[in-house]
């Protein structure tokens, strides 16, 4: 019979390696294509994703929703945009009636976009040239809430600004700035950001110069 725990780490190598197929696929030399995902989110986590990877713990198959969904039939296929010399290529989960519809994971109703979504979803609408788009969040319980979003001039122009950044520091091979966000907690290089200290046993200043209570 099979234990609890084989159980767990089957599924946890199954969605691990149907994560691998589905990532969006980054050419880690290519620095003149920079990716859309790769600047919504924190740039040093994109840099080093590119310079010193370390595999990311995906936690259940949720979070392989977008990427199925990307390449079933419906899905559509990647964009790019000129900014100067570099590319940004995007590439939304789908296009429906001139329509940018992104989805992703949620582990509760949300009241609001998450951030990097927005800018994503933003983004995808000025790259793929469309007016309108949607963010459909699933959660665990199957329960659905999405927002529809308008294009922004402003919002773009601080993802080309992203890109740029990005763009240089790959160049002069600098490590980004920390980008702290709620991100942190479950990204792969937490232990490259923040120093973290074990807890240690307190010794009083007697015991170290050898001194006891009796003395
Ligand atoms: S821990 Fe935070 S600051 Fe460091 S790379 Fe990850 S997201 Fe960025």
């Amino acid at each position: 019979m099979m234990g609890d725990r084989d159980f767990r780490s089957l599924i946890k190598n199954a969605v691990d390696s149907i994560g691998r197929e589905l990532e969006i696929d980054i050419d880690v030399k290519d620095i003149k294509t920079i990716h859309l995902k790769e600047v919504v989110q924190c740039l040093r986590r994109s840099y080093y994703d590119r310079i010193d990877p370390q595999e990311v713990e995906r936690k259940g198959f949720s979070d392989l929703l977008a990427g199925l969904l990307r390449k079933l039939q419906y899905g559509s296929k990647p964009k790019e945009f000129g900014i100067d010399d570099i590319n940004l290529r995007g590439q939304a989960d789908m296009i429906i009636d001139d329509s940018i519809i992104l989805f992703r994971p949620a582990s509760s109703t949300l009241e609001s976009p998450n951030a990097n979504d927005l800018l994503y979803l933003n983004a995808c609408m000025w790259i793929y040239d469309k007016m309108d788009g949607m963010i459909v969040y699933i959660s665990g319980n199957r329960e659905e809430t999405s927002f529809s979003v308008t294009r922004e001039k402003k919002m773009f122009e601080e993802v080309i600004r992203r890109v740029r950044v990005l763009n240089d520091l790959l160049k002069e091979q600098k490590t980004p700035i920390l980008e702290p966000s709620s991100d942190c907690t479950e990204c792969q290089y937490y232990h490259r950001c923040y120093v973290t200290k074990k807890n240690t046993k307190q010794v009083s200043l007697a015991e170290m110069l050898g001194f006891g209570k009796d003395d």
